[in-house]
Order: structure tokens, then C-alpha cells, then sequence
């Protein structure tokens, strides 16, 4: 059985931003992660609203922080969790913490389509405030019905030509005040009772999509909108929706679980609220065990 203080699962920008934080203050943290370093970023072209910088790639903003927290001599342990004890606090048998930082992020669902994997990031996104700006008066479509689908179209709205709703009901989910804006937004078209069906590319772009009534819609970018997972399944602390409710030093309802990231019940989740995350939770710890 090996002992840690503290026990970081998952390697994005919360995880990480929580060990540099911890061991600058004098606390000995370990990252166990069961992907690459980075997370989420990897899979992120540009990023623009990252301060710092005025446009990196994701997979270089991932490796500038590893090559951090690398200096640092911050030790990782590259596998998949499969079983937590939270009352014993053990790790899969083997590995002991007197804290824990849930640090797991979140899966966002698609619609599993052909070619979906490669335009991702590159035409398709999940996430309009990240990557709105790339489309700044060209047509967009948003898939999805329900709250976000609903906020992420009028912000898109207000940078894009048009706004093509496709929603698979016949009518929003979101609340009453967002649906009057949305229909009362002039660049806004809705097509209800509709799927995609596929995702039509030309010199590796997409170009449009095709609906299940074989109707094409013009596009130069698509936003999913139809849910995300946080992978908090092996966590057995207080959630809504399946995400970790924390306080406002990112502690769950345990003492010595903290949680920070896109796992957390928020309102931004963003690279920057990660990150910020990372650092409360490392500061409580490093304050509580003294
Ligand atoms: C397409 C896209 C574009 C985006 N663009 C921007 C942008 O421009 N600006 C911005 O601010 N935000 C952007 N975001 C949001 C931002 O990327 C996230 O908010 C942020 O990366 C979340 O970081 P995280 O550390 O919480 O989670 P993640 O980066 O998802 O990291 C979680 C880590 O935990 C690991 N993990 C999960 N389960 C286990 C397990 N059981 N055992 C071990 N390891 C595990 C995963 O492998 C992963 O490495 C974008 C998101 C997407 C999807």
C-alpha cells in the first residue's frame, strides 16, 4: 500500500492547476490520470480567451503546464481508477490519501456520426463561448432544445449571420424568458421535429449537413448542444444531475474530498474557472493541515 497526502485524479487544467499549487506550498501531491496530460485541452485548435495569451492550441497550452508541473517534480501515476473507498480512503486497494481531489471533467454526448470525431473542434463544438468567435458572421447550426441549446444560440446570435436551431421536439425544454428571446431574435431560424442525419464536407470543412427529411441546411459550423456527463460515477458524494456539489473552497460534503473543474455543479466552465478551482481547493488543503 502506498501513502499519499493528497490524491489528485485527473489530469486537465484543474487537476494540474491543484498539484502546482499544492507543492509550492509545501504539500507533496500525486496526479493519477488514465489518458494523456491535458485533458479536455487536447482536443482544443485555438483558444482565445485565455489570459496570456492571444491564441494558443490546446495541446500546446497542456504541454507548457505538464513541462510545469514536470519542474516541479510532481509525481503522476498513469492509470484508470476503477474503485474508491471513501470511508477507508483507498484507491483500488492499493494506493492510501488523506485527501482527495476529484479533478475528472466531463464527457460531452454527440450524435455519432460519421466523420464526427475529425471535425470536432474543426467545425463541430460543444461549447459556443469558447468558440463562437471563429464564426463571427457566418451561419451556424445549434443541435438541441433544452436550456443551453437555447443560451448558446443567442450568444451565438449575436456574432453569427444566422442561427439555425435543429431540435428533434416540438418545442424547447429551456425556460419560458429564453424561448420569447429566441423566437423574438431575427436571426434565429428554428426547425423543429428534426435529426441530423449527416455531416456533409468539402476540402475537409463542412459545408452542410443533411436533415432525416433529406433536407440540406448550409453551415460552416455546427454547436451540440444536447448534454454533457461529468465522470463522477465512482464518487460517492453528494451531486445533482451527477455533478459534485462543492462549497465555495471546492469541498463536497466530505471533509477531505474537494472537487474542482468540469465535474462540479457551476455556472462557467471554462479553462479559467478550472484552473482558479484548482487553486482553492490546493490553498484550503494546504490552510486545514496545518
Ligand atoms: C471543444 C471544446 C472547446 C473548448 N474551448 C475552450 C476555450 O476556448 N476556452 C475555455 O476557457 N474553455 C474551453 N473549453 C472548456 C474547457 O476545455 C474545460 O472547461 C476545461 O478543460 C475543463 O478542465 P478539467 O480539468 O475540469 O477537465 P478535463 O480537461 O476534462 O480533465 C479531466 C481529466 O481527468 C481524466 N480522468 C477522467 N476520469 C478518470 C479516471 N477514472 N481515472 C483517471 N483519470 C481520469 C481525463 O482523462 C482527463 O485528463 C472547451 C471545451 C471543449 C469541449
Amino acid at each position: 500500500m502506498q501513502k499519499y497526502k493528497v490524491v489528485i485524479i485527473g489530469s486537465g487544467i484543474a487537476g494540474m492547476s491543484a498539484a502546482i499549487y499544492l507543492k509550492r506550498g509545501g504539500i507533496e501531491p500525486v496526479i493519477i490520470e488514465n489518458n494523456v496530460p491535458g485533458g479536455t485541452l487536447n482536443v482544443i485548435p485555438n483558444i482565445e480567451n485565455y489570459p496570456g495569451y492571444i491564441n494558443v492550441s490546446g495541446p500546446d497550452l497542456a504541454m507548457n503546464i505538464y513541462n510545469q508541473v514536470n519542474n516541479l517534480n510532481i509525481k503522476y501515476i498513469f492509470r484508470n481508477i476503477w474503485k474508491i473507498d471513501l470511508e477507508k480512503k483507498i484507491i483500488d486497494d492499493d494506493i492510501e490519501f488523506d485527501y482527495l481531489i476529484i479533478a475528472t471533467g466531463r464527457r460531452h454526448r454527440l450524435l455519432n456520426l460519421d466523420n464526427e470525431d475529425k471535425l470536432l473542434g474543426r467545425g463541430i463544438s460543444t461549447c459556443a463561448l469558447c468558440d463562437g468567435s471563429f464564426y463571427k458572421d457566418k451561419e451556424v447550426i445549434v443541435v438541441g432544445g433544452g436550456s443551453s441549446a437555447v443560451t448558446e444560440s443567442l450568444y451565438l446570435a449575436g456574432i453569427c449571420k444566422k442561427v439555425t436551431i435543429i431540435h428533434r421536439r416540438d418545442k424547447f425544454t429551456a425556460e419560458d424568458y429564453l424561448i420569447e428571446k429566441v423566437l423574438n431574435t431575427k436571426n434565429i431560424k428554428i426547425i423543429y421535429n428534426t435529426n441530423i442525419v449527416s455531416y456533409n464536407i468539402k476540402d475537409e470543412k463542412i459545408v452542410s449537413v443533411t436533415l432525416d427529411n433529406k433536407k440540406k441546411v448550409k453551415t460552416k459550423g455546427v454547436f451540440l448542444a444536447i448534454g454533457s456527463t461529468p465522470n463522477s460515477e465512482l464518487f460517492d458524494v453528494k451531486k445533482e444531475n451527477d455533478y459534485i456539489i462543492t462549497d465555495n473552497n471546492c469541498k463536497t460534503n466530505l471533509d477531505f474530498v474537494y472537487a474542482v473543474g468540469d465535474v462540479i455543479k457551476k455556472n462557467v466552465y471554462q479553462l479559467t474557472t478550472a484552473s482558479g478551482e484548482g487553486s482553492i481547493a490546493a490553498s484550503d488543503i494546504i490552510r486545514n493541515d496545518k
